[in-house]
C-alpha cells in the first residue's frame, strides 16, 4: 500500500544539522497494523509526516499503491490524494475548536467525495459512543470523547491508510485500548495502519513492529 525507498531527512537546528530520519526503508500492507516503535526524538513523527506526504524528503521515494510519489504531484493534486488515501490521528487530537463533534467529523468531505455525508456522521457517532456529545464543543469533552471524535474524522472518507501519532499518549487505559481495538479492526477489515509510538503496551496491538532508533530502523 505504502513503500518508503531509502528515505533520509534532515533538519537544521540552532546547533547545526540532525539527521532525523537516516536511509529509512519500509513497506505498509494492507491488512496488517505496523507500529514503529522508539523512544522520544528518534525521528517517529518525521517518519509519520513524511509517509504521510506532508514532508518531502532530502533523499529517497515515497510510493502509494505502487505507482503514486505524492512529492511528484503539484500541491493540490497532493492534497487530494491525501485526502482519499490517508486518514490521520494526533496525540493533541487536533479538532476544531469552535466546530461540534459531528462538524468535526464530518469536516473530510470538504476534500473528498463521500455519498451522504451526514449519514456518514451518524454511523461513526454512534460506532464511537458520542451521541450524547455530538452537538459539544471539543472544549467540552474528556480526552477520551476527543480521540474518539479524531478516530471518526480519521475514518470518514474510509481512507486506505490511517497514521496515527502516539494516539493514546494522553488517554486513560481504558479509551486507549478502545482506540487501539478500532485501530486494530480497521486493518483487519482490510484497511491498513501505521501506528507510531514509544509505549510497549500499544505495540502490543500490532501485526508487525519495527523499531527505530536515532533515524534508522533496527533489529528487532
Ligand atoms: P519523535 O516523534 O520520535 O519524538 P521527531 O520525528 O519529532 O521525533 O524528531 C526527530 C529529531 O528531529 C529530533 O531530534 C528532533 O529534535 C528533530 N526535529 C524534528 N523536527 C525538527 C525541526 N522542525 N527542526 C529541527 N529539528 C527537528
Ligand atoms: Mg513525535
Amino acid at each position: 500500500m505504502i513503500k518508503l525507498n531509502n528515505i533520509t531527512r534532515t533538519f537544521i537546528g540552532p546547533k547545526g544539522k540532525v539527521i532525523a530520519l537516516n536511509d529509512v526503508s519500509m513497506t505498509l500492507s494492507s491488512g496488517e497494523l505496523l507500529a514503529v516503535r522508539g523512544p522520544s526524538g528518534c525521528g517517529k513523527s518525521t517518519l509519520l509526516l513524511t509517509a504521510a506526504g506532508m514532508l518531502k524528503p532530502d533523499k529517497g521515494e515515497v510510493l502509494y499503491r505502487e505507482k503514486d510519489n505524492p512529492y511528484s504531484f503539484t500541491p493540490d493534486k497532493r492534497s487530494k490524494l491525501r485526502a482519499d488515501f490517508i486518514g490521520f490521528v494526533f496525540q493533541q487530537f487536533h479538532l476544531i475548536p469552535y466546530l461540534t463533534v459531528k462538524e468535526n467529523i464530518i469536516t473530510p468531505s470538504l476534500a473528498s467525495n463521500v455519498d451522504n455525508p451526514a449519514t456518514r456522521a451518524k454511523e461513526l457517532i454512534s460506532r464511537f459512543g458520542l451521541e450524547e456529545r455530538s452537538d459539544h464543543l471539543p472544549g467540552q469533552l474528556s480526552t477520551g470523547e476527543k480521540q474518539r471524535t479524531a478516530l471518526a474524522r480519521a475514518f470518514f472518507n474510509k481512507p486506505e491508510v490511517i497514521m496515527a501519532d502516539e494516539p493514546t499518549g494522553n488517554l486513560d487505559d481504558e479509551n486507549a485500548e478502545l482506540v487501539l481495538n478500532h485501530l486494530k479492526s480497521y486493518a483487519e477489515d482490510g484497511g491498513c495502519v501505521l501506528l507510531v509510538t514509544h509505549s510497549a503496551s500499544a505495540a502490543k496491538y500490532a501485526t508487525r513492529t519495527l523499531n527505530l532508533k536515532n533515524g534508522s530502523i533496527t533489529m528487532q
